[in-house]
């Protein structure tokens, strides 16, 4: 079959393309030799890849090689000439030391273009016999190095591994190499047990084949010789058709080319193009040290695809021990390697785990014996201090109710004596009445005023040590009622001195001692009362206000006032701020005031300023 001008004419763009760098320019060391290699399939199929592995060899020994693919077909005729005129032209400059040509087309171009490219020796590589001497010298210079497969062996392979009882031939004639390879393995088919039917299966669209081998019979296998196309016009790389017909097919396929293996193809006796690019390479190397290069190579081997093996229930006892194995059956280790890594990981990881954990315990540990050790000590520390305050306390209660018994007594028992002392002077100045002078009478005025002045400091002593003596339990004690107690009490004596008194009308009740509670008020009052100011009737207020958890009671007046420096000092026992002439008085009320407002858990101070009047607050717990 003639090939189409459209396509012949893409092969020689192509080439012409390629020409648009011509190889003579490269820049190569002038060691490297360079050696044209033609193909005559596509660049991008599986066995071009396994080749190039295997002609890693040549490149590192220094030898160039140039590619050009035909892609599975030859021109003819004028395209023919005119294409080997083109490559001639590309490789003029170059000194090319071999060619190498793979398939029938690429060698038919070999040959017509050797001339012209400087006559220099042809490997063959997949070519018959008869071809080979047609179109080169074999033995002079040239070299038919790998021969097609050895389809017999193939053949051979697959039925005593399938025992299949039927062969189908599956494959394309139309294309010259096509053609050959039915032409080689016809051939070997003459060899095999005549009773095996052979089915032909040539030629055929792919999707028929398809289905056709779904519906094989039982025994039965398929030896595969490649299909470039699916038979209704689009190009398909064999690789795809074998797996297209394993997807579905119901019988093993074999074939005879290792390349193919990983479609779907059981193996068997196959040819490795990594093995023949290596003996290439071999070749190519011994050619360029001008030795004499092998004259030809096995390169077919035995290869399975354990997967496949598997899938057709057959065993690794039932192929030989030498044969290489694709997908080889995972031992235990290998099988379980991922579950193993795993777990080895996941226990590492825990080991590590537990190893902190135990760590972080252990220093927990110890912080935790540290803490409490520390609580112990701190605990016996607190007894100790605990223990030793009580102790003070105790110590100090019993010297205070001490000194205010002894105070108490004192005073009591001071009184009677002293009473005696005053009657006894009254009695005295009494009898001697008329006889006394004038000097004598003013001496014995002072003796009985300075007895009455002790008796009131006495009074005051006392005064200041009963409050809290009894321990009489508090009460609540409406503060409006006790300042009206002390108000009637006062009242003669605020309207006497011209004055005014205002009281809040609500004031609080407090918890306390209500005896208590009117002193301390008759003392404030008292002496808002006594310390008026000469020049302005006495204003006297009695009010209140809410401060947080107290109750802030305060007596105002606007009477002479306090200087601040002395507000602290008022509050002392027997301390005056004024002259004893200019105001009555014995300095212990404000004392009296302090000790009943802190029996109460209260506190007392001052706002004032000399001639400013003055406020005295009680700040009281206010009642819950
Ligand atoms: P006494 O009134 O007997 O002197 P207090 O203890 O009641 O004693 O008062 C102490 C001093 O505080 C008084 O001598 C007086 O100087 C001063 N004082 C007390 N209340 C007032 C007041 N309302 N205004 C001015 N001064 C006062």
């Amino acid at each position: 079959m003639r090939p189409s001008w459209s396509w012949c004419s893409l092969v020689l763009l192509a080439l012409a393309m390629s020409l648009a760098a011509p190889v003579g320019s490269r820049a190569d060391g002038p060691d490297r030799s360079h050696v044209l290699f033609i193909s005559s399939f596509p660049r991008d199929i599986p066995a071009q890849a396994a080749l190039d592995r295997g002609l890693t060899d040549a490149y590192t020994g220094g030898i160039e090689i140039h590619f050009e693919f035909l892609d599975q077909r030859l021109p003819h005729g004028d395209i023919a000439e005119g294409l080997a005129a083109l490559v001639a032209r590309k490789y003029r400059g170059v000194r090319l030391s071999a060619i190498v040509a793979w398939g029938l087309p690429a060698a038919e171009l070999a040959s017509a273009i050797r001339p012209t490219v400087g006559d220099p020796p042809i490997i063959l590589l997949e070519i018959s016999e008869a071809d080979a001497s047609r179109l080169i010298h074999p033995g002079a210079r040239d070299v038919n190095l790998i021969v097609r497969p050895a389809y017999e062996r193939s053949l051979g392979e697959a039925l005593r591994l399938s025992k299949a009882e039927r062969i189908v031939l599956v494959g394309e004639t139309k294309s010259p190499s096509g053609a050959v390879r039915f032409g080689d393995l016809s051939r070997a088919l003459e060899t095999i047990d005549p009773k095996i039917p052979v089915e032909l299966e040539l030629d055929q669209p792919l999707d028929m084949l398809v289905e056709r081998a779904a519906a094989l019979p039982p025994r039965t296998m398929i030896f595969y010789f490649l299909i470039f196309g699916d038979g209704r016009g689009a190009a398909i790389t064999p690789f795809e058709a074998a797996r297209r017909l394993a997807e579905s097919s119901g019988a093993p396929i074999f074939s005879a080319w290792e390349s193919l293996m990983g479609s779907g193809v059981v193996g068997g006796y196959v040819l490795s193009h990594e093995t023949m690019g290596r003996e290439i390479s071999k070749a190519l190397r011994a050619i360029t040290r001008g030795e004499t290069p092998p004259t030809s190579v096995a390169s077919m081997r035995l290869v399975y695809d354990w997967s496949l093996i598997e899938r057709w229930g057959w065993s690794r006892r039932d192929v030989a021990e030498e044969a290489v194995m694709l997908n080889p059956p995972l031992n235990r280790i290998e099988q379980y390697r991922w579950h193993i890594v795993a777990a080895v990981a996941v226990i590492a990881i825990l080991a590590v785990l537990v190893v902190l954990l135990a760590r972080a315990l252990r220093s927990r540990n110890a912080a935790l014996d540290a803490l409490s050790r520390e609580r112990t000590m701190l605990a016996e520390r607190v007894g100790e201090r605990t223990a030793a305050l009580t102790a003070s306390t105790r110590d100090l209660e019993r010297s205070n109710a001490e000194l205010e018994q002894f105070a108490y007594v004192v005073s009591h028992d001071l009184r009677q004596p002293l009473r005696m002392v005053a009657s006894y002077l009254t009695l005295l100045e009494r009898r001697l009445g008329g006889s006394l002078d004038e000097e004598c009478r003013t001496f014995m005025a002072f003796a009985v005023d300075g007895a009455k002045r002790m008796d009131a400091l006495i009074m005051g002593i006392l005064e200041y040590a009963r409050v809290g003596r009894r321990q009489v339990p508090f009460e609540e004690v409406p503060l409006a009622d006790v300042i009206r107690d002390v108000t009637t009490d006062l009242s003669s004596a605020i309207s006497a001195a011209d004055g005014t008194l205002g009281v809040a009308p609500d004031l609080p009740s407090v918890r306390g001692n209500r005896i208590e509670l009117t002193r301390l008020f008759e003392n404030l009052l008292g002496n808002a009362l006594k310390y008026r100011a000469a020049d302005r009737p006495s204003e006297i207020e009695v009010g209140w206000r809410r401060e947080g958890a107290e109750c802030a009671i305060w007596v105002r007046d606007n009477g002479i006032g306090i200087a601040p420096a002395d507000h602290d000092r008022a509050f002392g026992i027997f301390q005056r701020l004024v002259p004893d002439r200019a105001y009555e008085g014995t300095g212990i009320g404000l004392a009296v005031c302090r000790k009943i407002v802190e029996h109460h858990g209260g506190r007392i101070w001052i706002e004032s300023d000399i001639g400013l009047g003055s406020r005295f607050f009680v700040a009281l717990p206010a009642p819950r």
